[in-house]
């Protein structure tokens, strides 16, 4: 599906709107395509800068922001065996009450964990790549991370929280790595409509 769309474009703190540019959804792949299971190819840094990737971050995250759950989605979750992910991690339904300081909006080029702190906690993980179930999955609470973002600029930043989860869950996906495989608790997963009902109750508590 082709949209024309007016397009919020970031230049440093400022926001622009740009009517020429277009964004796609991208059509998901899901569990069982064997690109799901390949390890992803790191991008050069002229690859990083190319047209083409710009356009795939464009429509990675216009992707997202369709996808009323998703907080995160890497490449060959779209059928691009690269090193790359989205992350996108705001307030939503599901989340009403997340502060904003939790926000986030990121791009993980050629990403590595190079430290994981303390210990690890359970939480619910889906993928959208997998709409149908959820399991609480364990992941390292706080994690150091080197990558390169869409300018081909590098990093080096510790995270920690849900973000930290949900950039261990999206590295996984670029090592052919998917969170059914690190349940531990089989007796916690259950299916879409039970998750949202458990996130409904939850906030009612
Ligand atoms: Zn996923």
């Amino acid at each position: 599906m082709n949209e024309k769309k007016r397009q919020i474009v970031r230049r440093g703190n400022r926001v622009e709107w740009d009517s020429m540019s277009t964004r796609k959804i991208l059509r998901r792949r899901e569990f069982g395509d064997p690109i799901l299971r390949a390890e992803a190819r790191e991008l050069s840094r002229q690859n990083i800068l190319s047209k083409q990737t710009k356009q795939l971050i464009a429509d990675m995250r216009y992707t997202l922001a369709k996808k009323k759950y998703g907080v995160g989605l890497a490449a060959p979750q779209v059928g691009q065996s690269i090193a790359l992910a989205i992350i996108e991690i705001k307030s939503t339904k599901t989340r009403p009450r997340l502060p904003k300081h939790k926000w986030a909006s990121l791009a993980l080029i050629n990403p590595k964990i190079v430290r994981f702190y303390g210990q690890r906690q359970q939480l619910y993980e889906g993928c959208i790549s997998f709409a149908e179930a959820f399991a609480k999955v364990p992941r390292y609470k706080k994690i150091r991370v080197r990558y390169f973002d869409e300018k081909a600029k590098t990093h080096e930043k510790n995270f920690d929280g849900l973000l930290a989860h949900v950039i261990q869950h999206e590295i996984d996906h670029l090592n052919g790595v998917l969170f059914v495989d690190r349940v531990k608790d089989k007796a916690s997963f259950i299916t879409q409509s039970e998750y949202i009902k458990r996130m409904a109750k939850a906030k009612k508590e």
